[in-house]
């Protein structure tokens, strides 16, 4: 970079194309988020849909999956086919249609389910190619500088997500629910729009596919691409004529495919003929910090779901000589990490090699336990039949959020570095299949509901979380050694 080159914050300029892209799709996915639970329980006769509390959760825990499951194929449709820059294009367009189909104000859920749908194909090719382009815009050699230009991403992020939390909610207030819908269609345009404008910052970024497909692997591929929507149909077919095609069984299916993919990649990657024995040890150390983000995520992304009913039924929400909205208690996270960003990230370097990636995943399960001890307690406090302070989710949200900078960040860099050479441009995909597994197998945790109580079910969570982080500190010597460069492998 020259230095009379104009600069985003001592980056290059093209990041702040992709920062803005990616804070106004946040704001339409935390938007979208934060009603969402909300919408699906509510009565007909105030516009929501009526699901039953495990079934509106679990709903909210395969979309945010599913989300990040389709970061698999988003990931290979960029590095065989359009490129990513084409293909972020692509996904914003389609994400903008899904909420505009949702904004759509008319009674019953075939809108809502293709607005659903449309979004988390949307958000497959747009969230980690975006991700991967912050990655294009630095030379191989500038690694310090590519780590502080994703820190400024990540608070892109945050920002967008605390405007989308801070706005729908507010237009959604008890029935209003497709104005929040349509807010996030704006966001979304805005951040589309952004794209558009900023392109010429990118500087051919992304602007082809990296290992594109040939013609006899593209015929190959349409082929199975046509077998297996032939194959979904005839299934959803005949599901609906025998009846078995309900909202709860659609969720155990998809909570099954989310859990088939992680596997059945990974078998594949290890059995890749070009990966090398060295690669496969690292991969067999990326097991098991998968599983602990996996944890993790099950946890923290209950957020939308059965903590923000929690906030909704049992939290005294005034604050500031006003009734807050219940979906305004999921902002703490971005808040506390827009605060707190800075000092992880200066904290890391500090620390050096003496804390390894899994000793950090392990604190940040102790962490997420923790903030479910926490949210426990005020759920032991509340069954006395009386509304809990709000600062009890403040707090839990503050613990949490410190699991969050120990392994999020880290995640990444930690993928992107034991990724084998072969899988490069596909290893983000890997790590956002992570939280695709959390999320989908922790929406369905609150049919727990029918054994426990809300108290005891946070704190079953809250041991799984510990459990897991117990078993990684055990383990992390032995993980680091697998993980590690120098020995022969
Ligand atoms: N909060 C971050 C984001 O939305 C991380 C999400 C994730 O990796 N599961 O980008």
């Amino acid at each position: 970079l020259h230095s009379t080159e104009r600069t985003f914050f001592g980056h290059p300029r093209g990041l702040a194309t992709l920062f803005g892209t990616e804070m106004w799709e946040r704001f339409s996915f935390y938007g979208l988020r934060a009603v969402l639970g909300l919408f699906l329980m509510a009565p007909p006769v105030r516009e929501g849909l009526g699901l039953p509390a495990a079934t509106a959760y679990a709903v909210v825990g395969i979309y945010q999956g599913l989300v990040y499951l389709t970061a698999l194929p988003g990931g290979w449709i960029a590095d065989r086919v359009l490129g990513a820059r084409r293909t972020v294009l692509w996904g914003g367009a389609v994400i903008m249609a899904g909420h505009i189909c949702m904004a759509i104000p008319v009674r019953g859920p075939a809108l809502i389910w293709a607005g659903l749908t449309l979004i988390v194909c949307g958000s497959g090719l747009l969230k980690p190619n975006i991700s991967s382009m912050v990655g294009y815009l630095y030379r191989d050699d500038e690694d310090a500088r590519r780590d502080s230009g994703f820190s400024l991403f990540y608070m892109g992020v945050n920002i967008g997500a605390f405007a989308g939390i801070l706005v729908t909610p507010l237009l959604a207030g008890e029935d209003r629910w497709h104005l929040a819908f349509g807010a996030a269609a704006v966001g979304m345009a805005l951040g589309l729009t952004q794209y558009i404008a900023g392109g010429r910052r990118l500087r051919g970024a992304g602007t082809r596919p990296g290992d594109p497909l040939t013609p006899a692997e593209r015929t190959r591929a349409l082929r199975m691409l046509a077998l297996a929507g032939v194959l979904c149909a005839t299934a959803a077919a005949i599901a609906a004529a025998t009846g078995v095609l309900t909202i709860d069984n659609v969720t155990y299916m998809a909570t099954a495919i989310t859990l088939l993919v992680p596997f059945a990649y990974f078998v594949y990657i290890l059995r890749h003929p070009q990966v090398t024995a060295g690669e496969r040890r690292h991969m067999t150390a990326y097991v098991w910090l998968f599983v602990a983000a996996a944890v993790f995520w099950m946890i923290f992304d209950l957020a939308p779901g059965p903590v923000t009913g929690f906030a909704h039924s049992h939290v005294d929400l005034t604050a500031f000589g006003f009734a807050i909205p219940a979906g305004w208690t999921q902002n703490f996270n971005s808040l506390f990490v827009i605060v707190f960003a800075g000092v992880f990230a200066a904290l890391w370097p500090r620390l050096g090699d003496r804390v390894g990636s899994p000793a950090k995943f392990a604190f940040a399960l102790f962490m997420v336990g923790l903030s479910f001890v926490i949210l426990a307690a005020a759920s032991g406090v509340a069954e006395a039949g009386v509304k809990v302070g709000l600062w009890w989710l403040a707090a839990m949200y503050l613990v949490q959020t410190f699991g969050e900078l120990s392994l999020s960040p880290v995640g990444l860099s930690v993928t992107a570095k034991l990724a084998p050479a072969a899988f490069k441009g596909q290893m983000l995909g890997v790590w956002f299949l992570a939280a695709a597994v959390g999320d989908s197998v922790g929406g369905q945790t609150y049919r727990l509901r029918a054994f426990l109580s809300e108290t005891h079910y946070f704190l079953a969570l809250a041991a799984v979380a510990v459990v897991a982080g117990a078993v990684l500190l055990l383990f992390s010597r032995r993980l680091r050694h697998l993980m590690s460069e120098h020995e022969a492998a």
